[in-house]
């Protein structure tokens, strides 16, 4: 499967000092005709260039050459105003394959051995030589070829591969889901058995699938899905186009929505779904072709009775609509529940762009009451403004609480007698950010966690509450709108300096919940008014939310660990409701596949 590689600035200089070799006019290289062999010029004149030891030059040119080798496309930005990164054609890329071996040590492509030359010729030739007719190598086409590319690499900004090789991410999220899945199965004496089920997906799908770009090129993508655990019903979760999408973090996400589901009580599984691409550098056109390309390599494998996506990063309600139309076209029949997060005119459901927030305000409407916390008056800062974020501070501030700060990528803005969420809002939207709207002084996102305040919602990413900074967190509740904005070290200082907080999966279960509405409403055919979506919403998240303070109380742990206690032993009652037997050896013994 193809993964993505960017390559480094060290290695893109070293890149453009081999091109300079061979361009019209050399800048870097003009006198390194003393040189014997093209591999002891470049690691030595890179390493007078850059002031870097020529040890570390040879390591940078054995990791550039490994990338290069394995690489199956590679992508270069160009300069500005287009700035747009371009696939190479596929004999750029041979040419700087032979680009990078004339470097090597010990050259493979070039007959005539690695003899400093800064003929281009010389390389034209070895590049003809080495790929022939096949590589369009006739001695002017090879001459061309390579001008073009060293152009592109003497102007480009960046470049990234696309290769087969794996690659490994640290840390590696779906190791961090399973360590909380371990604390939760040896809190509740989980049946081993279950708990070595629930350790794995129970299926996840790879595909590849082609798509016409823009230039006339194709292109084939890597798209995923797995469907974690179905115990409780058909499997949902999100759909995420990234750059760096690997499985194993689509497997991490599935197995969050497995307990997200499960601890809200919904009668659904968790699954995750994503394809590698960067969608920011792909038009609107591509973008649809994709969608639908996705659509149609997971149409078997998805479907309203068996596994719903939705919207999650860079993927829109106009993406849902065209998955909805292409599976439609599959099966026959108007599928409108295959997807969630539709737009409204094609059985998306009211209040599905707020719910989220809305969720974590009946969430804080609870734990206020728990504690005793008067909300009317209460003060509220939340880090983050977009959809999560300004919704829940403008829900908040309608039901009376004061919001003393917010911020978002750029920085927070605070005041102690309050601000209005609106206004902020359209500040943010003409100017590009919450920073300086009038009557506010600045504060970084690390001030805005340690205020003096009642409610703190982080909204925007995750890791803001760590180890480091937990202690000097001052609220009486900490509403996680964000995924994972606490660190696991940081859940203890917390609960031990008595700051109640509401996990992620309970805090910002609104979305979900209300897309489950969609899904049945779908089903029914009959749609509900945002009023009813309201109280079924408050009614569903408040049932969960209660459920999890008593699993909290009962076991006098922190409601995270309460929450995953709840949403595992849910999922390990319905495996063994339903498989039974068939899954608990009687011994109870696993031998470890
Ligand atoms: P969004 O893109 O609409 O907004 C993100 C906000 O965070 C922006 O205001 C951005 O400026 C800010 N931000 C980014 N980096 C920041 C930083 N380093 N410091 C401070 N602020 C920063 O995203 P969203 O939909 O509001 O999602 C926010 C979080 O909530 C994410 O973790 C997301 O996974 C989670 N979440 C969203 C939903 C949903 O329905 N939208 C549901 C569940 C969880």
């Amino acid at each position: 499967m193809l993964n993505l590689v960017e390559i480094s600035a060290r290695e893109l200089g070293m890149l453009k000092l081999m091109a300079d070799f061979f361009a019209e006019k050399p800048e870097l290289t003009a006198k390194i005709e003393s040189y014997t062999t093209a591999y002891y010029a470049l690691v030595t004149t890179y390493s007078e260039n850059f002031g870097i030891p020529q040890e570390e030059a040879w390591k940078v040119f054995e990791d550039l050459q490994k990338k290069i080798n394995q690489a199956e496309y590679v992508h270069v930005t160009a300069p500005a105003p287009l700035k747009k990164t371009l696939p190479l054609p596929r004999e750029e890329v041979n040419m700087l394959r032979v680009l990078i071996d004339y470097f090597s040590e010990s050259p493979k492509m070039s007959p005539a051995g690695s003899f400093l030359t800064k003929r281009p010729e010389n390389l034209a030739e070895i590049y003809h030589w080495f790929y022939g007719s096949n590589g369009n190598g006739n001695g002017e086409v090879s001459r061309e070829i390579l001008q073009t590319l060293i152009d592109k690499l003497q102007t480009t900004m960046s470049i990234k591969m696309e290769t087969l090789a794996p690659v490994f991410i640290t840390p590696n999220p779906y190791e961090a889901a399973l360590k909380q899945l371990d604390i939760a199965a040896a809190k509740l004496n989980l049946e081993p058995c279950v708990h070595e089920i629930l350790k794995r997906p129970m299926r996840a799908f790879i595909v590849n699938f082609p798509v016409i770009m823009d230039d006339g090129s194709t292109r084939v993508f890597t798209g995923y899905r797995v469907q974690y655990n179905d115990a409780l019903g058909p499997t949902k979760g999100g759909l995420r186009y990234h750059p760096e999408l690997t499985l194993d973090e689509v497997t991490a996400l599935a197995a969050w929505m497995t307990w997200k589901t499960a601890v809200t009580g919904l009668p659904l599984g968790g699954g995750k779904g994503g394809i590698r691409c960067n969608p920011k550098e792909m038009s609107k056109g591509e973008l649809e072709r994709l969608t639908r390309g996705y659509a149609r390599a997971m149409a078997k494998f998805i479907g309203p009775f068996t596994d719903v996506p939705a919207p999650d990063v860079y993927t829109t309600a106009e993406m849902m609509a065209w998955i909805m139309d292409e599976y439609s076209e599959i099966a026959g029949y108007p599928a409108f529940g295959v997807v969630t997060g539709k737009p409204i005119s094609v059985g998306g459901s009211l209040g599905r762009n707020e719910a989220t927030s809305r969720g974590l305000m009946y969430t804080v409407m609870e734990a206020a009451k728990h504690l005793g916390i008067e909300l009317k008056g209460a003060s509220v800062a939340v880090q983050g403004y977009g959809n999560v974020g300004y919704n829940a501070a403008r829900l908040l501030h309608d039901m009376g609480c004061k919001i003393i700060a917010v911020s978002d990528s750029k920085g927070g803005v605070h005041n102690s007698n309050g601000l209005d969420p609106k206004k902020v809002f359209e500040h943010k939207d003409k100017t590009g950010s919450v920073v300086d709207y009038p009557d506010s002084t600045f504060i970084t996102n690390a001030q805005l966690l340690e205020l003096e305040c009642d409610i703190l919602v982080p909204a925007a990413m995750e890791n803001q509450i760590t180890e480091a900074n937990a202690v000097k967190i001052k609220a009486k509740i900490v509403a996680e709108g964000a995924n994972g904005p606490v660190r696991p070290e940081a859940d203890d200082i917390l609960y031990k300096n008595g700051v109640f907080d509401i996990p992620d999966i309970l805090a910002n279960s609104g979305g979900v919940i209300v897309s489950y509405f969609e899904q049945v409403q779908n089903q029914m055919n009959f749609y509900w008014t945002e009023k009813e979506v309201r109280e079924r919403l408050q009614n569903t998240i408040t049932k969960a939310f209660k459920d999890v303070l008593a699993m909290s109380l009962q076991h006098n742990v922190n409601m995270r660990d309460a929450a995953y206690m709840l949403a595992v032993k849910r999922v390990a009652d319905a495996m063994l409701a339903r498989k039974g037997k068939t899954i608990v050896p009687a011994e109870n013994t696993i031998v470890e596949a």
